[in-house]
């Protein structure tokens, strides 16, 4: 989904109409920042718009989830979104002194709900991703999901300072090709 506009001339020629929606959307999936975001389930969009005479004044609230890829464990997991925000909109003026420079656009009678949506739901996104407080990550040596299940390596490999790099490799091999792997 691209665009979502909405028209509001039903309420530009009056001063102090609003008017209310109650949309369901399924957003792309896109890469941010080097990292996905997936949306496997629709976002509720709830809002309301008002004509404050000068302006219109868009309130929305949002619920819903997004899912992300841990950084240590590499995991994709749930994080849910449930925000609102305030925006302005208005046409654009020639007229530099007259004009809302924060202000989204409105084009005709209508805008594009789905780009003020973006703007906001990024900033939602967490800037460290992880799946939980305590993620143990994945185990530099093997690779082991240190959150589902503990390794030997810690005490085989890190701890033991005698194993050569052959030996240590070979500790992986064994591991891997316990799971089937080709190393
Ligand atoms: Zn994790
Ligand atoms: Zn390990």
């Amino acid at each position: 989904m691209k665009l979502l506009k909405i028209n509001v001339e039903d309420i530009l020629k009056e001063t102090g109409a609003s008017k209310g929606f109650c949309v369901d959307i399924t957003l792309k999936d896109i890469n941010w920042q080097g990292e996905p975001l997936q949306f496997r389930t629709p976002i509720k969009v709830e809002g309301n718009i008002t004509n404050t005479g000068n302006i219109l004044l868009l309130n929305v609230a949002i619920r819903g989830s997004v899912t992300l890829q841990c950084v240590l464990c590499l995991e994709q997991y749930e994080h849910n979104l449930d925000f609102s925000f305030e925006a302005r909109l208005a046409r654009a003026s020639s007229d530099i002194s007259n004009m809302d420079v924060d202000a989204f656009s409105l084009e005709g009678n209508e805008f594009n709900l789905l780009d003020i949506i973006w703007e906001f739901l990024l900033l939602e996104i967490p800037i460290r991703k992880t799946c939980q407080e305590n993620c143990k990550g994945i185990c530099p040596e093997c690779g082991t999901n240190l959150n589902k299940q503990t390794c030997k390596c810690k005490n085989s490999v890190e701890d033991d300072p005698d194993l050569t790099l052959d030996e240590r490799l070979q500790l992986l091999k064994d591991h891997f090709s316990k799971q089937g792997k080709e190393v």
